[in-house]
């Protein structure tokens, strides 16, 4: 494999060669939004499964419209730029895409709206990239992690809404999920304002109680995960387990049979310890475990009905070169 290609700025060049200059407003001011996006390398396919990427862009697309931003691709667009992104650089391992809207203008002002020559208003001016880069376990998928629950809270819709994925948010992950490493944990769970569980820095969050599935919902400023609704499908169609969506508060926790993360980095990690407490007997559960299974078939195409779920990067039946 030679080196990674991005897209940038209209154009697909050497990762290297894709720089913004220090004037950047999304620089200055945190005014992007983003995703990431998993592809998984099967080799009995030689073929590399990016995991429901028309739907991350469809979120891409309702991030920019809060942000004042347009996405000039369509969902379609992109997942075929990404697939031939991954296909150009060769890829024969797990990666991540990572595409990124932002406001490319390089000026002093943070407004999201500037005069226009008429004398109106019209929004100041955005771009879009996209690279992709290898990318493995982000927890600990083998046994489950110790967590600790943040006293960063989490941030308010009325703040920066979490349901975009915007880069200025991920200060109040990187300070939750910093400060538990720091103090010896593998991850975060963060609080909303009133004491409410949200979810992880970079995860949403599951519990099992009395054999049901329970998870926070939007009403608890998190983003709307991808991965999470795939997992509710899965517990519902695939195990037979009733999901709920509702508020959970933090001594749940303590209490839960069961507890694990979802995101695209997370994958579905289990969580054996919250302050100290150990979950369950502390080992992964047996839900946990029957979710983990079906998906990680789903993910690498190996689960029929979820087919459509895995968009494939190289010509089918071509091989990889
Ligand atoms: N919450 C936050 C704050 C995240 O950053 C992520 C990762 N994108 C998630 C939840 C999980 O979302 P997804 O499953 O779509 O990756």
């Amino acid at each position: 494999m030679g080196e990674p290609f991005a897209y940038f700025e209209g154009n697909v060049v050497p990762l290297s060669a894709a720089k913004v200059g220090i004037m950047t407003h999304a620089l200055n001011y945190g005014t992007g939004c983003f995703e990431g996006i998993r592809g998984y390398w099967v080799p009995e396919d030689e073929q590399v499964y990016l995991f429901r990427a028309h739907e991350h862009f469809e979120r891409l697309h309702r991030s920019a419209h809060i942000l004042r931003m347009k996405v000039r691709l369509s969902p379609a667009e992109l997942t075929r730029l990404a697939c031939d992104l991954v296909a150009k650089s060769g890829y024969r391992e797990d990666v991540y895409v990572r595409p990124l809207v932002y406001k490319s203008a390089e000026q002093v002002g943070l407004s999201l709206v500037r005069k226009s020559d008429d004398g109106g208003l019209e929004d100041v001016p955005d771009d879009f990239f996209m690279f992709s880069v290898p990318f493995g376990a982000y927890l600990d998928l083998e046994k489950p992690i110790r967590v600790t629950v943040s006293p960063w809270r989490r941030i308010d819709d009325n703040v920066i809404p979490p349901r975009a994925k915007v880069t200025g948010l991920y200060i109040n992950s990187a300070l939750a999920t910093s400060e538990a490493k720091v103090l010896g944990f593998d991850e975060a769970i963060m609080l909303n304002g009133d004491g409410s569980v949200s979810e992880g820095p970079g995860e949403n969050i599951f519990m099992v109680r009395d054999g049901k599935l329970i998870t926070t919902g939007p009403d608890s400023n998190i983003l709307e995960g991808i991965t999470r609704h795939a997992v509710m499908t899965l517990a519902r169609e695939e195990l037979g387990i009733e999901v709920v969506e509702r508020r959970i508060s933090r001594t749940e926790l303590y209490i839960a049979d069961e507890l694990f993360f979802t995101g695209t980095a997370a994958q579905v990690s289990a969580i054996g310890e919250v302050d100290g407490r150990v979950i369950g007997n502390g080992e992964i559960g047996p839900v946990t475990a029957g979710l983990q299974k079906v998906f990680f078939d789903a993910v690498r195409n190996r689960v029929p009905k979820y087919g459509e779920w895995c968009a494939a990067v190289y010509p089918v039946g071509a091989g990889v070169k």
